[in-house]
């Protein structure tokens, strides 16, 4: 059986992004997953979600909400931090710790939308991993068409009561606490009538299903999330009353960057494990590597692989900047999302029998990329996206 961690093999055009201090960064991260999370995998797997207690010790290393300000328990760093935890996660070819989600989404609703007692309240014991925090906008009725949504918030007195479900929601069995997208009015324009609503796990009427049973990512605890009469005080409001369509869109361009990140990482780990691969199987005397399709698939892969890569970083640097369009992210996500999920089906194809098999890290990619062209905006919505700005 091979180890789940690997180190990619340099890209053709070398990378510029980062500076010592990152390098210094990655070596903290890339030792957490080697000794925290690589040996439990099968564990996480078998249980649908990782140990609570993984979070506190992401924590404790600095390893949560990493791009907070200092003043709510982040180390207010830039997002290149963010793609390095999310890359390593990748390198160690672990789909089970749900942390970009946290610090790198609903971190970000808090600290852009949410008045300082929020911050104060939420960031630190987020960047601590005491709360463990998802975001809730998909319902079995509707996913692409958020402005569909159906969870009604209803204002009575000085609560919000909340009804309706949501599904397939990334650290929904172990969060403590959940943005949730709600529908708080009934205008003709779909999109003024939607909210964020901070609602805390220990909620009367707010309840969680059990993990679901997906193809893959088995490890990450996605589950169902109800919601019965539940009592919310109206500080509870993320923003205003109405604009949680707009609060939605205004980090878009990162939610796909995240996608891109983990996909282009993913791949340049299957791409490493691979190559290790060809050259210690042998067919007919001699290593597989060295039979002319498997050069010539390789050095395809390995290309469109940089490809990617170089797009991909270009736009970290515009993110960087905050100058990264919608369209230029929504491509990313879509492009490098299906580079993916071919570099690891190549990939298998030259694992043999072996790649079929779930020991081995090519076969758990295989299954666990397939997700990353389905959320965060399916591969169609963002073509559409791409389209109108024709
Ligand atoms: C592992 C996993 C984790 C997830 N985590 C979260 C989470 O943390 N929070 C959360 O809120 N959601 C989460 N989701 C849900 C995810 O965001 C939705 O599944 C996704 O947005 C698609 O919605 P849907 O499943 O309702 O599909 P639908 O919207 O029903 O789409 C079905 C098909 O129709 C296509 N389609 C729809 N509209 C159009 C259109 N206008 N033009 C062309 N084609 C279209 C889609 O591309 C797709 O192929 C997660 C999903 C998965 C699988």
């Amino acid at each position: 059986m091979q180890s789940g961690a690997i180190r990619p093999i340099p890209n053709m055009l070398a990378r510029k992004l980062f500076t010592s201090d990152h390098e210094a960064f990655r070596e903290t991260v890339r030792k957490f997953y080697e000794k925290e999370v690589v040996p439990n995998i099968e564990k996480y797997e078998k249980q649908q979600h990782v140990d609570r207690d993984l979070w506190n010790k992401a924590g404790e290393l600095g390893l949560l909400c990493t791009t907070m300000p200092e003043e709510y328990g982040g180390s207010g760093v830039d997002r290149l931090y963010s793609m390095i935890l999310i890359e390593e996660q990748a390198y160690a070819m672990d789909s089970s710790t749900g942390f970009s989600l946290h610090s790198d989404i609903v971190a970000n609703y808090i600290n852009n939308f949410g008045n300082d007692e929020q911050k104060q309240k939420w960031l630190p014991k987020m960047a601590t991993g005491e709360t463990v925090t998802a975001i809730a906008m998909t319902e079995p009725g509707t996913g692409s068409d958020l402005q569909a949504v159906r969870t009604t918030a209803v204002l009575e007195g000085d609560e919000y009561v909340i009804n309706g479900s949501k599904i397939f929601i990334t650290n929904g069995y172990l969060c403590d606490m959940a943005i949730v997208v709600c529908k708080t009015g009934n205008t003709e324009k779909g999109s003024a009538n939607l909210s964020l609503i901070i609602v805390e796990a220990d909620r009367a009427g707010f309840s969680k299903g059990k993990p679901l049973n997906k193809i893959g990512m088995k490890g990450q605890d996605t589950c169902e999330l109800f919601f019965d009469n539940v009592r919310v005080p109206k500080e509870n409001l993320l923003g205003m009353e109405g604009m949680g369509f707009m609060m939605l869109m205004k980090e878009l361009a990162w939610e796909r960057m995240l996608v891109a990140i983990i996909c282009q990482a993913g791949a340049e780990a299957a791409f490493a494990h691979t190559v290790q691969y060809t050259k210690d199987r042998k067919a007919f005397g001699k290593p597989i590597g060295t039979f002319q399709n498997t050069r010539f698939k390789l050095a395809e892969l390995r290309t469109e692989i940089d490809f990617c890569r170089t797009y991909l970083d270009r736009c970290m640097e515009l993110q960087l900047e905050e100058s990264l369009g919608v369209d230029a992210a929504a491509a990313a996500k879509y492009k490098i999302s299906d580079m993916f999920s071919k570099v690891v089906d190549e990939c298998l194809q030259l694992h043999g029998g072996y790649g079929y098999m779930l020991e081995y890290p090519i076969a758990r990619a295989y299954i666990d990329n397939r997700a990353n062209r389905i959320y965060a905006g399916t591969n169609e919505i963002m073509k559409e996206l791409i389209s109108r700005t024709l």
